[in-house]
């Protein structure tokens, strides 16, 4: 046999067992670092070894250390899942390992990412004119958008910053939320806007930028302002005033750019659609197709309303005019250079989904996320935090004793999290929302069925009733 072909055939065998462990693996790893370092680190040899032999002895050395995140009772952070095509093309994707860059050196690729983007948008109801890109994931989705936002805005105040860079170019602020992701600062960073030009408005008890600090802050200066808005927050799932907020914004001139990891979803359902109401108004949106759409990692998708603004930021070519029926080149509108054909597993999910499906999925993980806390909320010493909007929750665990004090409240939902993580049977993620540790609940995979639910609050319940 062929040495790829047997590789493959062997990579298929690993994965079965893999997938059929799923559903009733320990979800957390069981292997310590030391031991996971211990087992994989062979050095760097001299001599190779036969391919087969790296696949067993990579998989025999990973599999302890390997987080059940794929299967049906993980909750942590904000992840998703992997739809059966989509993780089966993303396998034929490295098979045909096509260079994404440019329609030319890829042509069957440059088609089927045009079909993607073009679905997404029409499946989220984004503009029709809008230009996309999919990139690494929605920090990247936010670099891009950020990218064309910067080169429009400094455009408008005379200054070209293509030619010239940040050296001396007018002063720039951002607005943003409070409650805002790392990411967004991160990619200001990345394109010159530090910290300093910042402005983290105040969020009301919702979590939602409260509009009266907002309109304060965007009169409070003239400078080329961009405005970034949640949809939704990571601990949450609260979506911005957008009816009101962006208007506004609009109005002073500025350019507002939406971070919608996973909460611009909301738009692919009927019944959660009203959370994220005129999150259409804006400029730019930033999402990941590897969190609710249940493509594999990576990719995260940016959608521009002035695809002008998006190609000039972009661009390598001198020419900034497409011609019509002219084959994509990605280069154009994404930050890489060569890259992987990341169009072919969201074709693949949109095809397997169709609206309904992406519809469904999303009010499943909703419904769960509701479930999951209900369920939570009877046990002893469990204090919902927050009830799910959309797919995201918040509990936090009592300290028994009579005088326990915050820190004692803390440090309690601190071990109780570890401990149902160590039981293998569900998987949490701690986070700090208004001063208070809590155990975020986060549902965005596919996988996770009614049963998953009652197990993983009966792993709660268990340790509750030891400890
Ligand atoms: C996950 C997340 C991000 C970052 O997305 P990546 O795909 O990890 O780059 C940004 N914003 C929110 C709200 C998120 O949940």
């Amino acid at each position: 046999m062929q040495p790829t072909i047997a590789s493959l055939r062997r990579a298929l065998e690993h994965a079965e067992s893999y997938l059929e462990s799923l559903p009733e693996r320990h979800v957390a790893s069981k292997a310590s670092v030391e031991q996971l370092r211990q087992r994989l680190d062979v050095g760097l040899q001299q001599h190779g070894v036969d391919p087969q032999r790296v696949l067993d002895e990579l998989v025999a050395g990973v599999d302890e250390g390997l987080l059940a995140s794929g299967g049906g009772r993980f909750f942590a952070w904000v992840i998703g899942g992997a739809l059966p095509s989509a993780l089966a093309v993303d396998w034929l994707t490295s098979t045909w390992d096509q260079n994404a860059a440019m329609g030319s050196c890829a042509p069957g690729a440059a088609v089927v990412e045009e079909l993607a983007g073009t679905w997404f948008k029409e499946l989220l109801g984004l503009p029709r004119e809008a230009s996309f890109a999919f990139t690494t994931g929605c920090q990247m989705a936010h670099f891009t958008a950020l990218c064309a936002a910067r080169h429009a805005l400094l455009a408008r105040a005379g200054w070209d910053v293509n030619e010239e860079g940040l050296f001396g170019a007018p002063r720039m602020r951002v607005l943003t939320s409070d409650c805002r992701h790392g990411s967004v600062d991160r990619a200001l960073r990345f394109l010159g806007l530090g910290r300093r030009q910042l402005i983290s408005v105040r969020s009301d008890g919702d979590g939602r930028v409260d509009p009266r600090a907002f309109e304060a802050a965007l009169r409070s200066d003239s400078a080329p302002t961009v405005v970034v808005l949640d949809a939704a927050d990571l601990n949450i799932g609260a979506c911005d005033p957008f009816e009101t907020l962006i208007p506004m914004a609009q109005e002073a001139g500025a350019w507002v750019h939406i971070d919608g990891a996973f909460g611009l979803f909301a738009l692919a359902s009927r019944e959660k659609r009203e959370l994220v109401k005129g999150v259409l108004l804006a400029d730019s949106w930033a999402t990941d197709a590897h969190k609710w759409l249940n493509v594999p990692f990576d990719c995260g998708a940016a959608f521009v309303r002035d695809a002008r603004a998006h190609r000039e930021a972009m661009n390598i070519s001198a020419s900034y005019l497409v011609a019509e029926g002219e084959l994509r080149d990605q280069i154009d509108w994404n930050p890489e250079w060569s890259r992987r054909a990341r169009g072919f597993p969201v074709y693949a999910a949109l095809r397997e989904l169709g609206r309904d499906g992406v519809e469904s999925m999303v009010d499943r993980c909703c419904g769960h996320a509701v479930r999951l806390v209900q369920g939570l909320a009877q046990l002893p010493g469990v204090e919902v935090l927050w009830h799910p909007t959309l797919n995201q929750g918040l509990v936090r665990f009592l300290d028994p004793g009579a005088l326990a004090t915050e820190a004692q409240h803390d440090a309690r939902t601190d071990f109780v999290i570890e401990a149902v993580n160590a039981s293998g049977e569900a998987f949490f993620s701690p986070t700090t929302w208004r001063g208070l540790r809590a155990m975020r609940i986060s549902v965005v995979n596919w996988q996770t069925t009614e049963e998953d639910v009652r197990r993983s609050v009966e792993a709660v319940a268990e340790v509750l009733g030891r400890a």
